[in-house]
Order: C-alpha cells, then structure tokens, then sequence
C-alpha cells in the first residue's frame, strides 16, 4: 500500500508594528485636520513609516506632521499626516 506524505506549510504574516501598539495609543483630535484621530508616539510613527525616530522627530520640527504634546511631555503625532 502506498502512502502519501502531506506536507503542510504556515506561513505566517504579521505586522510587527500593531503588536505594541495599545500601550501609549490615544484617541485624540487633531487641530490641523480638524477630526478625530488616532495619536501614535515617535517610536510607532517610525515603525509605520519605515523610517528612523530620528526622522519623525525632523518631520515634528519641520511641521510636516500633525504633531501634539501630551501633559507629561510625551509628543504624539497624527496617524493620518504621516507620509506614506
Ligand atoms: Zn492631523
């Protein structure tokens, strides 16, 4: 009797950048686009943009992006003003 070897392969896809995002993620308003919109620290800006912290922080001073300063001196920016 013959018999057949199934192999069965998972490939699994993730997007690094969702997993530790609850922790400093705010719902915020953005005074520039004027509507309801998720906050999302320097680190995870980075990581959505592919780009450096360093970068986010250029975009923050150069005012390319929608940018808020929290009560404790965090600096969040705005989800929908990140290049894509
Ligand atoms: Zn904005």
């Amino acid at each position: 009797m013959k018999s057949r070897k199934i192999t069965e392969i998972t490939i699994e896809i993730h997007e690094e950048w969702i997993i530790r995002r609850a922790q400093h993620q705010a719902q915020g308003r953005c005074a520039d686009c004027n509507d309801q919109l998720t906050m999302i620290t320097i680190d995870e800006a980075a990581a959505l943009a592919q780009v450096s912290a360093r970068a986010v922080y250029r975009w923050v001073e150069s005012s390319q992006i929608h940018f808020v300063e929290t009560e404790d001196g965090q600096l969040l920016v705005c989800i929908n003003s990140l290049p894509s």
